[in-house]
C-alpha cells in the first residue's frame, strides 16, 4: 500500500500570512502582545497547531497556562475573523488541482494533516471543493494535539511500504521524517535551507513535485516487483 499526506495551507492553499497577521492583531488587542512580534511567530511556527500558538503567547504575557475555556473564547473570535473575511476568498495555488488529481491516481490513500482545527479543516477543503480528492482530513483537536498524532494513527491503521508528506514548513519535515516518510517541502513561506535542514528530502515548487513523484514511484514500483 502506498500512501501520501498534504499539509494544507502554504501546500494546497496559502493565507498563512493573513492568518499570522490576524493573529497578531487579536492577541495584541486582547492581551497587549506585540502585533508584530506574535504574527512573526505564527510564521515562525508552521506546522504546529493554533493552540499551540495561543498558548505560547499566554503563558508568555501572563506567565500562567491558557486555560480551555479561555483558547475557547479567543479562539472562536480568531475562527470567525477567518471564516469571513479570509476563507471565501481563498483561491488554489497554482497547479494544486493538477498535483491533486495526479496524487489521487497514484496512491491508494491520500490524507490532509493539518495544524488547523478539525472541523475548521474540514470546513475549508469542503468550501474549497476538494472533499473528493481525500480520503480522510484530519485537523488538530484533543485527540490530535499535532500532526504527530496524525501520522502515528494513519501508519498504524494503513502499513503503508511506501508513504510520501508534502508541506511547507520545517516542522511539518521534521515530523514526517520522524515517521519515515520521503519528504518534499514547498518554500511558499519558509526558505528551501530551513526545509532542507529540518528534514526535506526534496525542495521544489508545487509545478515540479510531480515529476518528483513520478520518479519516487517508478522506483517503488520496479523495486516492489522483484
Ligand atoms: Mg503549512
Amino acid at each position: 500500500m502506498n500512501i501520501f499526506g498534504f499539509d494544507y495551507d502554504g501546500t494546497i492553499i496559502n493565507i498563512e500570512p493573513q492568518k499570522a497577521k490576524t493573529f497578531g492583531e487579536l492577541i495584541s488587542h486582547n492581551w497587549g502582545v506585540g502585533k508584530k512580534e506574535a504574527a512573526q511567530f505564527w510564521i515562525n511556527g508552521g506546522g504546529t497547531s493554533r493552540r499551540y500558538k495561543f498558548d505560547y503567547f499566554y503563558k508568555k504575557r501572563f506567565n500562567e497556562k491558557l486555560s480551555d475555556k479561555t483558547y475557547d473564547e479567543i479562539e472562536s473570535k480568531y475562527s470567525k475573523t477567518l471564516k469571513q473575511f479570509f476563507y471565501p476568498k481563498v483561491k488554489l495555488l497554482s497547479h494544486a488541482l493538477d498535483i491533486l488529481r495526479f496524487v489521487q491516481s497514484k496512491f491508494d490513500f491520500v490524507f490532509v494533516s493539518s495544524g488547523v482545527p478539525l472541523e475548521e479543516i474540514k470546513y475549508l477543503v469542503h468550501l474549497n471543493g476538494l472533499s473528493d480528492y481525500f480520503d480522510l482530513v484530519l485537523g488538530t483537536s484533543k485527540k490530535y494535539p499535532t500532526k504527530r498524532e496524525h501520522f502515528k494513527e494513519i501508519l498504524q491503521a494503513k502499513k503503508p511500504d511506501f508513504w510520501m508528506f508534502m508541506g511547507d514548513s520545517a516542522e511539518d519535515m521534521k515530523l514526517a521524517k520522524e515517521y519515515k516518510a520521503i519528504t518534499i517541502g514547498l518554500p511558499t513561506n519558509e526558505s528551501e535551507i530551513n526545509l532542507k535542514n529540518a528534514g526535506a528530502d526534496y525542495v521544489c515548487s508545487l509545478k515540479e513535485s510531480k515529476s518528483v513523484i513520478k520518479k519516487l514511484l517508478t522506483n517503488y514500483n520496479s523495486a516492489s516487483e522483484f
